[in-house]
């Protein structure tokens, strides 16, 4: 019996009875999907994936793998680009079946799953005309994206995720439950603001929603020739942008598919997509001094649609399973040499899919201090992201080579640290100054709740007391 089935099967023993959940070895059949994450690229292979129903599992499974001293890795939505949501002989906790949402349109509040992918939570709430801050793909997991901070088409209205979390129930490595708010463990309910999974299992999340009805979306796009003077100008214009205008830059290669025109398919492209919050006619005035700085766009496509619709607007672009290699860094300013750098890498994109997105982080999000959350980079501007993406493993090397170089090329311009939810494996310095000033108090909270550091695989801060 290989280590792998033995682990499986001694779960079995120990935790079935009091399991109401599922258990995934490698001798079952549904192991291969089991295991799979999002990103292609990732090829790991637990000894255990326990499917998890509620708070009591999660709690048992813990307690297995710490008895047998084994790697545990929590997983939400199975996003995460470094494949921080599984790992190599341990065991999985997937939060998967975990996905109730509630909807109290009276509070303005919904309680989240910690399973839930922000599609479930985005089509609930639209039903009601509100929503949460979530992100741009509606696959993605609403646990790892919140706990890491959260960006998405809503943050210059209305904040980070994390700035409209009101409360969370969490697992701890001891077994224990516990729920956080500004009440209720407050440090705790600090550090889950963008410590990301360091702190515990999140079961349940509380958020406050917001009026949004159908917003304006879509993207404007320009030939990729004129990259640096395209960003150059959105770069005067977003932070003068109002609140209820969203707009991240990017460089794509248009998809040869509706509803894209077919005299640009394939062509590469840099553009701004948008989400205004209001009627197309102030979406139009809101956006004019942009299109006023620049020659006429190739397609100018924002237009009345539901927030969950423009949410996952990117979902048939890209589907699990691509290989992903990303790299990323906040950005304060935007100079002329650092605009003439992205058009350079832009032209050279090595697969129709690979992307460079530069999100406003502005606006709502701003108006929380650096200390006030963990999340530490509240005076950066933007939060850049290479992406290389291709369905072909045999694109690996190309994609990984051409982020690298672009994200090397441009780190000088940077703010110095970045999102931890778009970090790759980088080390332990990158961790630090994704942080900055908040590391060393997240380090102590750590070493109260996580002391064993149970929960390591995850960008990681090291317990220190
Ligand atoms: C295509 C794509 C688009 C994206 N777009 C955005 C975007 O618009 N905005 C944005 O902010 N980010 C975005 N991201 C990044 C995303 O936030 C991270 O990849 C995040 O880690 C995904 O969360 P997950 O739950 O799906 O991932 P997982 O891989 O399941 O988990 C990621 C990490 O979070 C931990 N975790 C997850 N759920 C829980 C939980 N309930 N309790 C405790 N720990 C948990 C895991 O242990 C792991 O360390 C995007 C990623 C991809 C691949």
């Amino acid at each position: 019996m290989s280590t792998l089935t033995s682990a499986s099967e001694a779960a079995r023993r120990e935790l079935n009875g009091g399991f109401a959940g599922e258990l995934i070895g490698p001798e079952d059949a549904g192991y291969e999907e089991a295991r799979a994450v999002y990103n292609g690229m990732i090829d790991r292979r637990p000894a255990l994936v326990a499917r998890c129903t509620g708070p009591a599992d999660v709690a048992k499974v813990i307690a297995f793998a710490r008895g047998r001293e084994l790697p545990l890795a929590v997983r939400g939505g199975g996003h995460n680009g470094a494949g921080l949501g599984t790992c190599d002989a341990g065991v999985v906790i997937d939060l998967s079946p975990i996905n109730d949402v509630q909807v109290d349109p009276q509070a303005r509040t919904v309680r989240v799953g910690g399973g839930c992918t922000w599609g479930e939570v985005d089509r609930a709430t639209d039903e009601h005309d509100l929503a949460t801050p979530s992100g741009i793909i509606a696959t993605t997991g609403v646990g790892g994206l919140t706990l890491g901070g959260g960006i998405g088409h809503l943050t210059r209205k209305y904040g980070l995720a994390i700035d409209n979390l009101l409360e969370a129930e969490l697992v701890l490595a001891s077994g224990d439950r516990v729920r956080v708010s500004a009440d209720e463990h407050p440090d705790l309910y600090w550090a889950i603001r963008g410590g990301g999974g360091n702190f515990g299992v999140v079961t349940s999340f509380l958020f406050r929603l917001n009026e949004v009805g159908t917003v304006i979306g879509g993207p404007t796009f320009w030939p990729v020739e004129i990259g640096a003077e395209a960003l150059s100008a959105y770069r005067e214009f977003l932070p003068n942008a109002p609140r209820e205008l969203n707009g991240f830059f990017c460089f794509h290669t248009v998809p040869p598919a509706p509803p894209f025109p077919e005299e640009i398919h394939l062509r590469k492209v840099c553009g701004v997509v948008w989400c205004y919050l209001g009627s197309e006619e102030d979406a139009a005035k809101a956006m004019a001094p942009l299109l006023d700085a620049l020659p006429e766009p190739l397609l100018h496509g924002p237009h009345p649609m539901r927030h969950f619709e423009l949410q996952s607007a990117f979902d048939g672009l890209y589907p699990p399973g691509d290989q992903w290699y990303w790299r990323a860094d906040f950005v304060k300013e935007i100079p002329d040499e650092a605009a003439e750098i992205h058009a350079r890498f832009a032209a050279d994109m090595p697969t129709m899919k690979s992307t460079m997105h530069m999100y406003p982080i502005d606006g709502a999000a701003h108006d929380v201090a650096p200390s006030d959350t963990a999340w530490s980079y509240r005076d950066a501007r933007w939060g850049s992201v290479f992406a290389g993406v291709d369905p072909d493993p045999a694109n690996v090397g190309a994609i990984r080579q051409w982020s690298i170089d672009y994200f090397e090329a441009l780190h000088p311009y940077s703010a110095g640290g970045a999102y931890v939810n778009m970090m790759m494996d980088e080390g332990q310095e990158r961790v630090r100054a994704a942080y900055r000033d908040n590391y060393d108090r997240l380090a102590r909270i750590k070493a109260s709740y996580d002391p064993d550091n149970v929960f390591r695989i995850n960008q990681n801060i090291e317990p220190k007391a």
